[in-house]
């Protein structure tokens, strides 16, 4: 039987209104949840998603500055912006769009941030907590892909999970909140071998990679649930997954699309994200 669709348009429309209500009530006791956004230099995706983290802001009425910074900014002006950042009460999350200009060193800019305001979740005390099951931010990416399988009605408890990527930003993250799910969680990458073999064990399967429609059908396993994350361009006007879609779909009980699967979620899970660090 073909796969359902795990419709992330749809479900990260739910999760805004969701958000909006929330910021209603919090803006009854005062309170207006912040976001700031920095831009450094002029690469054309980055602007891209930052302009569209600010519009979904605005549309749930989260107030959000966008600082766009030359790319010539030294490393000492971003700290020092994001320090002022860190002590501004009417900014309640902050993100560093990355990537940043090679003369800037990423992990000290992203270590700056408060772990209070650390609404991306990159950060290493936010990335500990993680680990260690306290509280914290989900990173925004795997965060979704966790609605998304929520949204299937099985429970990850007791499921074999493989994630295939081991990035910090969605594979590393998407294995910990599997596990604390309860999940027995397999990270798969490029040294891993008989990959296919591997996947075939999944009930669940995340693919990260960044690799055009690697993961064919044949190793999916009957009824997997089948989520990725990844976004190709392989032509003008045309994006695939890591997952080719078509023999997935014949295998999977629930799969998501690209375009219009994860994607949509992660600017959802970052507006999320921010109402919680400014109702704590
Ligand atoms: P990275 O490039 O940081 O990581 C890719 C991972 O895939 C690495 O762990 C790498 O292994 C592994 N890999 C590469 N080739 C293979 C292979 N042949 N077999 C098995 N594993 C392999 O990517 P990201 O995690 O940042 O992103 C992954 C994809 O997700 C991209 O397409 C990206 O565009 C997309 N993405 C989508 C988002 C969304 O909002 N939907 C957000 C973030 C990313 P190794 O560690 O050994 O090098």
């Amino acid at each position: 039987m073909p796969a359902q669709i795990l419709d992330g348009k749809k479900i990260a429309a739910e999760v805004r209104q969701q958000v909006q209500q929330e910021v209603a009530q919090l803006k009854k006791q005062g309170i207006t949840p912040g976001l700031a956004v920095v831009l450094v230099g002029d690469d054309p995706a980055s602007q891209v998603y930052v302009r569209n983290k600010h519009r979904a802001c605005e549309e749930v009425g989260i107030h959000s500055v966008v600082h766009r910074l030359p790319a010539e900014t030294s490393q000492a002006q971003l700290l020092d912006l994001v320090k002022q950042l860190n002590i501004d009460p009417r900014i309640h999350g902050i993100l560093v769009q990355l990537p940043l200009p090679d003369h800037i060193d990423e992990k000290t800019v992203i270590d700056t941030i408060a772990l209070e305001k650390d609404v991306d979740g990159f950060g290493p005390a936010n990335v500990g907590n993680l680990v260690i099951g306290d509280k914290c931010f989900y990173p925004c990416t795997p965060h979704g892909c966790m609605v998304l399988l929520d949204k299937t009605g099985i429970d990850p408890k007791g499921k074999k999970a493989v994630i295939v990527g081991r990035s910090n930003i969605v594979g590393k993250p998407m294995a910990m909140m599997l596990l604390a799910r309860h999940a027995t969680v397999t990270i798969c990458h490029s040294r891993t071998q008989n990959l296919a073999d591997e996947c075939r064990q999944a009930d669940i399967l995340v693919a990260a990679v960044g690799k055009p429609e690697m993961i064919t059908g044949d190793m999916i396993k009957e009824g997997a649930v089948v989520i990725d994350v990844g976004i190709n361009r392989v032509a003008e006007k045309k994006l695939v997954g890591d997952v080719h879609f078509a023999s997935a779909a014949e295998k999977a009980s629930w799969i998501t699309p690209v375009p219009g699967g994860v994607g949509p979620m992660t600017i959802a899970m970052l507006l999320k994200n921010t109402v919680e660090a400014a109702r704590r």
